[in-house]
């Protein structure tokens, strides 16, 4: 099972109590009600979706119920670090550990022009 760490209890917590609340440092524009449709659809739908490292907002819904951010390995699924919400994007630059493969049903069951399995 998952624990994830929450900083405001302090402690790590099953994956059961938390859930993910999308992208972490989003700017809000400071007149919303001002910018063009096409920089609403930017800020509010367009998401950049990296492989690897990704800040995320996360809510202890069955804990504290507080917003904190995390940094998170979008291969590996493990989470870096999490700090409290209103804390400065932490200056890390790459995931720590190397990358294992990952094993998907597309590598594992594709087939060649044949038909065969690889
Ligand atoms: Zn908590």
């Amino acid at each position: 099972m998952l624990l994830i760490y929450c900083p405001y209890c302090q402690e790590e917590r099953s994956e059961l109590e938390f859930r993910g609340a999308g992208d972490a440092h989003i700017a809000r524009p400071a007149d919303i009600a001002s910018i063009s449709d096409k920089a609403f659809e930017e800020y509010f739908f367009l998401r950049d979706n990296p492989k690897g490292l990704i800040f995320e907002r996360w809510r202890h819904m069955h804990g504290c119920g507080r917003f904190f951010n995390a940094a998170r390995d979008t291969i590996s699924d493990k989470f870096i670090m999490t700090y409290k919400a209103g804390e400065p994007k932490p200056d890390i630059g790459v995931a720590a550990e190397p990358h294992a493969p990952v094993e998907t049903y597309e590598a594992a069951f594709s087939e060649n022009a044949e038909g065969e399995a690889q």
